[in-house]
């Protein structure tokens, strides 16, 4: 699993802590379940996140193929965008990142990285899923450059690897504390990070749950999300060398958290961030991890998770979002 060629950028491991604060607040032992997170806020590349992981192995592929500049497409706060910036810097590549939406007058949070970053952004409207990410690239290749596409989320194989990896990583860790876990909760969206994390828990015999919490604005719909993962998930485990198979029903994916659609803060967002800082000094973003958390506490308290679990919270980082969302926030 470790032999696949790697850029590194992620300061690893991550930190794995327990919330017992939080715990306490929610109702305490014999209410709430033992609660873990994994601080994938803290991968350590520009403020961090799961693209990271992802990107030590997009970056190396790009690197592979003799690319000199790195496309790829997200929302006006895509993470994603911003941490590939960050490592095409690293890296000595250019970087041009298709945004949905328009320019804004004053870039905000992750924009504001972008640009310091030294990323190009090309505005595309309506479209913030990488529709237009081959014509980019093709524009590229006219003017004589050689580029790299990584997926929108970067959640393609070669990406999702990184959460394969991750996955021993954790194992190794809750081994050294003599701890174990029933389920794993993390925000799901482009699905490589599940998919990923499914190849890795399969490989090492995980028997408990891992849980995406769905946070993006369509119903998991079209193309059905859970056969998406399926490809990413089989592809994976293919580079890997692991002979795994994946099925649509593999996968767990809770839909109910959408609230008024993506990057949309609502009260559920709103109580988990607050909640989390306040208690634990752990920051979350409104957008992923908050709707994530937002929906963990939501399960807790509808009894949905027994009090007898252990529950580890995959934080994907984000917070520099929060800087765009101050009025739905406080
Ligand atoms: C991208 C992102 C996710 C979702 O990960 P996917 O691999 O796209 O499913 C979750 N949280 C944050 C903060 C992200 O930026």
């Amino acid at each position: 699993m470790n032999k696949l060629p790697r850029f590194p950028l992620a300061q690893l491991p991550t930190p794995l802590e327990e919330l017992s604060r939080l715990r306490e607040a929610l109702g305490g032992p014999g209410q709430v379940p033992r609660l873990l997170v994994k601080r994938d806020d803290q991968t350590g590349l520009a403020l961090g996140g799961n693209k990271t992981r992802k990107l030590e192995y997009l970056i190396a592929d790009a690197l592979a193929a003799g690319a000199d500049i790195v496309l790829t497409a997200g929302a006006i706060q895509s993470n994603h965008c911003r941490q590939t910036a960050a490592a095409a810097a690293r890296a000595g590549l250019d970087c041009l990142l298709v945004l949905g939406g328009r320019s804004p007058k004053l870039p905000a949070g992750n924009l504001l990285l972008d640009h310091l970053l030294g990323a190009e952004i090309v505005w595309t409207g309506p479209e913030r899923r990488g529709e237009r990410l081959d014509q980019a690239a093709a524009e590229q290749r006219t003017r004589g450059r050689t580029p790299y596409v990584i997926p929108y989320g970067g959640s393609n194989p070669v990406g999702a690897a990184g959460y394969a990896v991750a996955i021993q990583e954790m194992v190794a860790q809750l081994e050294d504390r003599e701890l174990s876990v029933d389920r794993i909760v993390v925000a799901s969206s482009s699905g490589g990070t599940q998919a990923g994390m499914a190849v890795g828990l399969r490989a090492t015999g995980f028997t408990g749950q891992l849980l995406g919490i769905w946070i993006d604005k369509e119903k998991a719909g079209e193309p059905p999300y859970r056969d998406h993962l399926t490809s990413i998930a089989n592809g994976t485990a293919s580079r890997l060398g692991l002979e795994l198979v994946f099925k649509p029903g593999d996968f767990h994916v809770n839909e109910d958290y959408l609230g008024a659609g993506y990057a949309v803060v609502g009260a559920l967002e709103r109580e988990a961030v607050r909640l989390t800082a306040r208690q634990e000094g752990l920051l979350l973003d409104p957008v992923y991890s908050g709707r994530a958390m937002g929906g963990l506490i939501d399960m807790i308290r509808r009894g949905a998770i027994s009090p007898d679990e252990a529950v580890l919270f995959w934080h994907t980082g984000g917070a520099p979002a929060l800087f765009a969302h101050s009025e739905d926030l406080l």
